[in-house]
């Protein structure tokens, strides 16, 4: 399922009221047209429009209450290497099969040191597993796909993990240095006037 990050809204989705600091709010995810949708609503909008209908017939397949904060303003652009979270949430935005079982192992990292919460479990029309998670901190809701790891491959998945966390996602292989093709030929132009002016120096260093 094709489904990164939905960070929490800053107002309410059905009547657009602000959220203001400390507010409770409810978020439900249900199914949309191509992948799984998130609505923030204010208590007003909940008890008018979906209280009634909770869960299925409702339409939505998660529901949980939360209490909004204003966000703090964002931290300095960050040069450090990816820590857990960062490199998370890349994982998650690049949506590489591949990445599966290592962003299974991070989120049970981050759940383990309260970074992150697991608000919900979904089963997939697949049989699998579908876990979503909300930060703790800023609202944002993903979902990790449950790579049901046998305990045989979980040493060779921390490895990895591991191996991640030390070298990035993407580790830029070091550039090799411009091939001064061109330039050599320039400056070959202006070694007359190098030449001459040498002399000078000399002459100044004898005087010294
Ligand atoms: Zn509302």
């Amino acid at each position: 399922m094709d489904w990164h990050f939905r960070s929490r809204s800053h107002q309410c989705n059905e009547c657009e009221a602000a959220f203001e600091d400390e507010q409770p709010y409810h978020t439900i995810l249900f199914r949309g047209m191509e992948s799984l949708e998130r609505r923030d609503i204010c208590p007003g909008c909940w008890t008018k429009n979906h209280k009634a209908e909770p869960g299925k017939l409702g339409g939505y397949i998660s529901h949980w209450q939360g209490v909004y904060e204003v966000p703090p303003p964002p931290p300095p652009e960050a040069i450090q290497k990816d820590n857990a979270e960062t490199l998370l949430k890349k994982m998650i935005e690049q949506n590489d099969p591949e990445h599966t079982e290592a962003c299974f192992i991070l989120a049970v990292m981050l759940e383990r040191k309260r970074v992150i919460k697991n608000k919900d479990q979904v089963r997939q029309p697949d049989g699998k597993r579908m876990l979503i998670y909300e930060h703790t901190k800023n609202g944002d809701v993903f979902t990790i796909l449950d790579p049901a790891l046998k305990l045989t491959d979980l040493g060779q998945v921390q490895a990895k993990v591991a191996e991640l966390l030390e070298h990035g996602l993407n580790p830029q292989t070091d550039t090799l240095p411009e091939e001064e093709t061109g330039e050599g030929e320039a400056e070959s132009g202006s070694a007359e006037s190098d030449a001459e002016s040498q002399p000078e120096v000399a002459a100044a260093a004898d005087q010294a």
